[in-house]
């Protein structure tokens, strides 16, 4: 028996999916939904998961259907353009020195396509896991349905509600931040607005703090929006403060709208017996930098990495070190791009502003600082210092 079932068809549970049946792992992958999620959501690819895909044969098509970053900015309400970080300075450390910029719905496709050119290789849709059994040898899985599939070893990348999570016990501690997060896709193009953005932009203000995000198909700004307001007195108030941003004199033409809540939460463990949990079903955090989806592929490909070896003291080890990435880098990164986003302290606020100013202005500094915002330090310690 060396199948393998993966729970969830996101992107991480296709990438593990693929990164396995390129090893030669006959592959399940179980799907609650009907087809793929179509959802705009994550969509910044950072260098080494660029690394990654590629690695899997799928860079180029990525790239086709993506946007190529090479800087990022950071702004101010008040004061506009603060710093351009330009990703050029990593060109010793990374074949990708740039973000590509593609929403995750672009890439689940093109890793199913892959995947299912593979020999025993199949996408099981409407398939909702309930439940998990295991033995020494094997992993069942079994849907609400009274349906089950057995393989050697369960990858749990059902997203942030996981029941794989819930069916080995693992629990979900961390945080859920105050606001909503609230965020609009929008057909105007910006940069005739604001002809100085990057792609990327993350904008400081201590109340109206946002991030302005170029993607192939719109630009898509993102609002903190208070906890307990009824969602529909803030989409009708969108247009006015997106007229914060840039009055136009004119209503903004809105393609999308949507809002959620956001958490900062590791689970207990990433491994229990045979079953690995990866991606939003192991750790979620909030969206600012990016970290969330680039994170779970790359648990995905650690483990494939690591169930390839059959090696158990490595599959434990895979699973305790992205455990430790998870805490010790993603956590902590994206909750600090939280704080500083909206630091209200002035004195703070313009030291902060000035670091980053010299920052951006010196190769050696902008390189270390790219190395831990672009994921290479947490990859790889020994380039970019602890992480
Ligand atoms: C509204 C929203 C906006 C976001 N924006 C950003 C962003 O801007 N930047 C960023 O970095 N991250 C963002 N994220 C987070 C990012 O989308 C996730 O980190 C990423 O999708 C994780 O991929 P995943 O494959 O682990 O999980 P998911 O993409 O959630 O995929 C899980 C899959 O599992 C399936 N599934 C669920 N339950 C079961 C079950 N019981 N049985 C079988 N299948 C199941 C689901 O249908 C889904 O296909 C956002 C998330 C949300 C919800």
């Amino acid at each position: 028996m060396n199948r393998i079932l993966v729970a969830g068809a996101g992107p991480v549970g296709l990438t593990a999916a693929l990164a396995l049946a390129r090893k030669g792992f006959p592959m399940t992958v179980l799907e609650s939904g009907a087809d793929l999620a179509t959802e705009s959501r994550a969509s910044t690819f950072h260098p080494p998961t660029l690394e990654m895909l590629d690695d899997l044969g799928i860079g180029d098509e990525l790239h086709e259907r993506g946007l190529l970053s090479p800087t990022f900015a950071y702004r101010d309400r008040a004061e506009g353009l603060v710093a351009l970080l330009d990703l050029a300075v990593l060109a010793g450390d990374t074949r990708f020195p740039y973000r590509l910029q593609c929403e995750q719905s672009k890439l689940t496709p093109i890793l199913r396509t892959r995947l299912l050119r593979h020999d025993g290789c199949e996408i099981l849709y409407n398939w909702h896991l309930a439940g998990v059994t295991q033995t020494p040898a094997a992993v069942t899985a079994s849907a609400a349905d009274g349906r089950s599939a057995r393989g050697s070893w369960l990858i749990g990348a059902d997203g942030a509600h996981s029941r794989t999570r819930r069916a080995i016990g693992a629990g979900f501690e961390g945080i859920t931040y105050p606001e909503r997060f609230l965020v609009a896709s929008t057909d105007e193009e910006l940069t005739a607005w604001l002809p100085d953005l990057a792609s990327v932009n993350y904008v400081f203000d201590p109340v109206e703090w946002c991030v302005l995000l170029r993607t192939p198909d719109h630009w898509r700004v993102l609002l903190p929006t208070p906890s307990q307001t009824p969602d529909a007195l803030e989409y009708a108030r969108l247009d006015t403060r997106l007229r914060g941003v840039f009055d136009p004199g004119r209503p903004w033409r809105i393609a999308h709208a949507s809002m959620y809540r956001v958490h900062q939460r590791v689970a207990a463990a990433f491994r229990v017996g045979r079953v690995l949990l990866a991606g939003d079903a192991a750790h979620v955090n909030n969206p600012l930098g990016g970290l969330g989806m680039n994170s779970g592929i790359h648990d995905a490909v650690a483990y494939a990495a690591a169930l390839a070896s059959g090696d158990e003291g490595a599959i434990d080890a895979a699973a305790t070190e992205r455990r430790r990435i998870a805490l010790e880098y993603v956590q902590s990164v994206s909750h600090q791009n939280y704080e500083r986003l909206r630091a209200t302290d002035p004195v703070a606020r313009a030291a902060h502003l000035e670091s980053l100013r010299a920052v951006a202005a010196d190769p050696v500094r902008a390189r270390e600082s790219l190395l831990r915002s672009s994921m290479i330090a947490a990859l790889r310690p020994a380039v970019g210092g602890p992480a």
